[in-house]
């Protein structure tokens, strides 16, 4: 098995809010393997960009660690903080505002070499600069252009460009493929896996769209409200799911074969998503899934193991009752 690049504990994010604390990320805790591509799904609010930010430390955690190739990042301030941030990188959902319009291509993709005061030449900047598009599938020709200038699976590039500028060892995907068209997004996937191929990046790929985060990740984790309710192989959950949400998420894939989809039955969903702030003892998708049990309302679910490699928080699963 290979080596864990990132390893995280027991990670908090609470934001004080008027009414209470609301509990974005709450306890979670997973490995990711150097080289691999760890996708992170959920409906929108169940805290998984938080917990990509949270895990690059753009946000404080609250409590929980954050271990990256070794070293505890909840420790790190100021420089030591920053000359770390050079190996972890983000790319950001949406593509038409992550770019600043003013800027040209060149100092977009650049500036991180300004920030960390690197290639200070202009002509090696350049070449630098023009390596990236290239490797995005960009060229020259495009680096003195404007954002505006550019189609949304275009500007995902450039934002792929800058993320790839200081050579990072791990970047945070943040839903990079949600606000695009369908027949750009499978592009924008096979750059990803083209560039993890050729530099042995590891990804943590953050979306709500299961289908695919299917293509692209080797394990994938499930979130409800703050917590994972179900990790294991990306094969694994696809073909076996275990938790009630899991299967829900998933019965709401269209299938492209007409015969089996008028087989399925989708698995609708019943009551809404309840609010994170101050959220009561007991599993929280207690009030939507269709098997609860008099113990769900009562004691919160722990992930676990149940086989190997696969890992579910859900009393079905336990074979140990405490009522
Ligand atoms: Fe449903 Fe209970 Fe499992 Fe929660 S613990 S998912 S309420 S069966």
């Amino acid at each position: 098995m290979s080596e864990n690049l990132l390893e995280i504990k027991n990670l908090k994010k609470y934001f004080n809010v008027g009414s209470g604390t609301l509990k974005a990320v709450d306890d979670i805790s997973f490995s990711i393997r150097k080289g691999e591509t760890f996708g992170l799904v959920g409906e929108s609010g169940c805290g998984k960009s938080t917990a990509g930010r949270t895990i690059l430390q753009l946000y404080r955690p609250t409590g929980g660690e954050v271990s990256f190739d070794g070293e505890l990042l909840n420790e790190l301030k100021g420089r030591e903080m920053m000359e770390k941030r050079r190996e972890m990188q983000m790319i950001f959902q949406d593509p038409y505002a992550s770019l600043d319009p003013r800027m040209t291509v060149e100092q977009i993709v650049g500036e991180p070499f300004d920030i960390h005061g690197l290639y200070p030449k202009e002509k090696e900047r350049k070449e630098k600069v023009i390596n990236l598009l290239e490797t995005v599938g960009l060229s020259e020709e495009h680096a003195l252009r404007f954002p505006h200038e550019f189609s949304g699976g275009q500007r995902q590039r450039i934002g792929i460009a800058r993320a790839l500028a200081l050579d990072p060892k791990f970047i945070v995907c943040d839903e990079p493929i949600s606000a695009l068209d369908v027949s750009i997004q499978a592009q924008v996937v096979n750059l990803l896996q083209e560039i993890q191929e050729r530099t042995g990046v590891t990804y943590l790929f953050i979306a709500h769209d299961l289908s695919m985060v299917r293509y692209i990740s080797d394990r994938v984790a499930v979130m409800y409200l703050g917590q994972i309710v179900e990790l294991s192989t990306s094969e694994d959950l696809y073909e076996k799911p275990l938790h009630p949400y899991t299967k829900a998420l998933l019965s709401a894939i269209p299938i492209p074969d007409p015969k089996i989809q008028k087989k399925r039955q989708r698995i609708h969903l019943e009551g809404d998503v309840p609010s994170p702030i101050d959220p009561k003892e007991g599993c929280r998708f207690c009030d939507r899934c269709p098997e609860k049990m008099e113990i769900c309302e009562k004691i919160t679910p722990k992930l676990q193991e149940i086989a190997p490699h696969h890992e579910v928080a859900c009393h079905l699963f336990h074979k140990e009752k405490p009522l």
